[in-house]
């Protein structure tokens, strides 16, 4: 895939509000947050997008799932919070680097726009 806005979050060639690292996972602040807590999650390897991800990744994308959780308890989300993950055009996927949004501290409204 072709480089995106957070390989260079993930190779610190910008900056970004990094809340957890680790070997297979980086967690940042969004830089637009539509709620008072929004934190990306992202795998380091490069997947496109959650179509892309293969049976290889199954580990990975639940360690990324472990990590939205882990993230959302240091953010104290003890009232509930949503994971979600945007898919190509329809989906309002905008950065072609698989995240996932962990998004929490007000109510949610369902079903989405
Ligand atoms: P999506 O629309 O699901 O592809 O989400 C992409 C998200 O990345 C949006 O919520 C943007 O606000 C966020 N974003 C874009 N650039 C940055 C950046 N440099 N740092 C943090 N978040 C970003």
């Amino acid at each position: 895939m072709s480089d995106t806005i957070f390989g260079k979050i993930i190779r610190r060639e910008i900056p970004a509000d990094i809340v957890y690292e680790d070997d297979l996972a980086l967690a940042f602040k969004d830089i637009t947050p539509v709620a008072p807590t929004h934190i990306l999650v992202i795998p380091k390897k490069p997947i496109s997008k959650l179509e892309d991800s293969t049976p290889e990744d199954q580990a990975l994308l639940g360690h990324l799932l472990l990590t939205a959780k882990k993230v959302a308890a240091e953010a104290g989300l003890t009232n509930g919070y949503r994971v979600v993950i945007n898919n190509g055009k329809h989906g309002g996927q905008t950065v072609y680097h698989l995240h996932l949004h962990v998004l929490g501290d007000r109510p949610l409204k369902w079903p989405p726009g």
